[in-house]
């Protein structure tokens, strides 16, 4: 096997090189999140940190890797002698891929073998895996919602727990945990954000010579991997010299009171939830100290750590940009003015040694202000005409929330009073997580019977029904001391049926054609009662609108309904009407939420009178993206918001070639509120 890329040739990122550095000194930093584009090196970093952490001493045939000075008294594998052998490994790197599973996670239990020998069968998973050492998931957004709860809460107790039927099995879980994600394809939810310990966003360099270097270093590594390892071989090693330092130096870093009230003073001016922030802010500020060499945090320490710590807790909503302000950050980071008086410290914004000379673009050389630029309408134009499944809907949304609005604007109308919503479920049993829409098996509920699973293994398996399997075959099998003689194929499974939480993606015709404000008032009323409803039976929702030149992903799924219903109300309305630039929109969110969240099925409500006016063929632009969505299996329903005394009927063209049912506003209350009846007539 070649060698890996080596740490100390990464040109640029210094943020995120010094963000990694800092959690291999200190652990209680809290891991690291990197933000950005794919094409940036975040993972050969990843992979290159590795190299540099200290070898382990770890007990020889232990599965989860305990250290023989210290053996975890849980041990799945242990008691441990003291006088076990010890043998010594390389740091560990473990990879999480996206579409892993439970089981494959935080380990499984046999329950063949559980029954049959009576031992607590346990195969350990990735976490244990990834015990000393470092565990990376790249697109961390797109994990299931319910493997990123077992991997924060492993990472923040740092221990693993597995319990099926009453049996339970615990084991120390300590790791650098790295996750990458792209916020193009969606958020994560605050409070996961609010778990890592730092965020650094990266971007590929802008300046020419940077990029130039970047390239030459990789085709040198490509033509000979030793080679060139070889010669950074040094720089590495004397980064892995400098960690152990570090590491040996951090018990004895002290924090003085001035500097612990820096830190506070600049987490209650970024009003940061909690006290998580000043905490992960003053550990970070403490490591840097030791990774410089002092025994005491300066102010310095604190500024660098805010900007490491801080960004990603600071964030109200998915729309702000990255980073912090820099004119606040300072403001907040000045002295008391009743202390006395201090040298103006000019805060260094990377004081790391410099080992790629010329090609590193030293301060901040790794970090973006870049927000995503608006474009103009022309632009969003030009990529609508292209192909429809193609570029054109990725592009014309990425126009987002800051991108310029049309001139055909009107303010944004009120909503109508909410009303109980009647409900709309997706067909079929679905297999997603608890809540109160579709029809789903679930892991609670009423248990409706058992089955053999239909893979290898079952989280949910029926006692009862496997021993009944296994029962009739005892005497066959010669069965002789006291445990069943149980065979793989006797397992079953329990089946439980309740209610599912759905994703419900809005797709909101915000055109001219529906800008009548009366009407407008009346389907914002529609959708927030909708969003209500939706909240109450624990569904995620999206908000995907279209007008003028183009669709917009207005909300990324998200269990927030006030983020959805702030984002309704500020709706403008007005332009033409691009229906199958939206309806490609919500095709593309719910690819990407399906990789997120696979067992959480969609449930589309388009929102519209059924007319497209924009585009080179706007209906039949239209059909064929709604066909696209049938042929993908997504249950849709469309409310018909035509009105007037001329109807098209194209709302229910438009739900047939959605395969969905069609309502009109009036049918979409519970009990046919009144009030919607008199909001209708006003409208029409
Ligand atoms: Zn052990």
């Amino acid at each position: 096997m070649s060698a890996g890329y080596p740490f100390s040739a990464i040109v640029g990122l210094a943020d995120l090189r010094l963000a990694l550095l800092l959690n291999a000194v200190s652990p209680g930093v809290g891991g690291v999140l990197v933000r950005g584009e794919k094409g940036t090196a975040k993972s050969t970093m990843v992979r290159a940190l590795a190299a540099l952490l200290p070898d382990t001493e770890t007990v020889s045939g232990c599965r989860f890797a305990c250290d023989p000075a210290a053996p975890d008294p849980a041990c799945p594998d242990g008691p441990h002698d003291a006088s076990a052998p010890a043998e010594t490994r390389r740091a560990r790197l473990v990879e999480l891929p996206v579409g892993a599973t439970e089981d494959r996670l935080v380990g499984s239990l046999d329950l063949e073998r559980a029954l049959a020998e009576g031992v607590k069968a346990y195969e350990p998973g990735l976490l244990a895996g990834a015990h000393r050492g470092v565990l990376y998931v790249d697109e961390v957004n797109l994990l299931h919602d319910h493997l990123v709860d077992l991997l924060l809460d492993a990472a923040a107790m740092g221990t693993a727990h597995v319990e099926r039927e009453g049996v339970s099995v615990r084991h120390a879980a300590r790791f650098l945990l790295v996750g990458t994600m792209n916020p193009e394809e969606g958020e994560l939810r605050p409070q996961l954000l609010d778990r890592f310990g730092l965020t650094v966003e990266v971007a590929a360099s802008r300046e020419p010579r940077e990029r130039a270097e970047v390239v030459r270093r990789r085709l040198a590594y490509e033509a000979d991997p030793d080679a060139f390892a070889r010669r950074w071989a040094d720089d590495d090693a004397e980064l892995a010299a400098r960690i152990v330092r570090a590491r040996d130096l951090l018990p004895r870093v002290t924090l003085p009171d001035a500097e612990l009230e820096r830190v506070a003073r600049v987490c209650a001016a970024f009003e940061v939830d909690g006290l998580r922030a000043d905490l992960v802010t003053a550990r970070t500020a403490i490591a840097l100290a030791a990774w410089q060499g002092r025994t005491e945090v300066d102010a310095s320490d604190v500024r660098r750590a805010a900007q490491l710590a801080l960004p990603h807790r600071r964030r109200r909503n998915p729309f702000d940009a990255p980073g912090l302000d820099h004119d606040k950050l300072d403001e907040a980071l000045e002295d008391e003015p009743d202390e006395p008086d201090e040298p103006e410290q000019p805060a260094p914004d990377d004081d790391e040694p410099d080992p790629d000379g010329p090609g590193n673009p030293g301060p901040g050389g790794g970090r973006t202000d870049r927000a995503p630029g608006p474009r103009t309408p022309a632009e969003a134009d030009q990529s609508n005409g292209s192909a429809p499944t193609g570029s054109g809907p990725e592009a014309s949304a990425a126009s987002g929330p800051a991108a310029a609005a049309p001139a055909a604007e009107q303010p944004a109308v009120a909503a109508a009073e909410p009303f109980r919503a009647r409900l709309i479920a997706v067909p079929g049993l679905g297999q997603g997580a608890a809540g109160r829409r579709s029809r789903a098996e679930t892991g609670i509920g009423r248990a409706t019977g058992e089955r053999r699973p239909s893979g290898s293994r079952t989280s949910r398996p029926h006692l009862l029904g496997t021993v009944r399997a296994a029962a009739p075959y005892q005497r066959a099998r010669g069965r002789s001391g006291p445990g069943l003689v149980v065979r793989r194929d006797d397992v079953r499974e329990a089946v439980r049926e309740g209610r599912e939480g759905n994703l419900v993606l809005f797709v909101v015709d915000a055109s001219g054609s529906m800008a009548a404000r009366a009407r407008m008032r009346t389907v914002k009323g529609a959708v927030l009662s909708l969003l209500l409803d939706a909240y109450q039976r624990r569904d995620k929702v999206g908000l995907v609108t279209f007008r003028g030149a183009g669709a917009e992903l207005a909300l990324p799924p998200t269990s927030s309904v006030e983020a959805g219903a702030a984002r309704l109300a500020a709706l403008p309305t007005g332009g033409r009407t691009p229906l199958a630039a939206g309806l490609l929109r919500a095709y593309e969110t719910l690819r990407v939420e399906r990789l997120r969240d696979p067992r959480r099925r969609p449930l589309l409500v388009v929102v519209t009178d059924g007319r497209a006016t924009h585009g080179r063929d706007p209906l039949g632009e239209a059909r064929r993206a709604a066909g696209l969505l049938a042929a993908s299996g997504t249950a849709s329903v469309v409310v018909d918001c035509e009105s007037g005394p001329v109807r098209l009927g194209l709302a229910a063209r438009l739900a047939a070639d959605l395969a969905g049912p069609v309502l009109g506003l009036a049918e979409l209350a519970a009990d046919g509120l009144a009030g919607l009846v008199r909001d209708l007539r006003a409208a029409s």
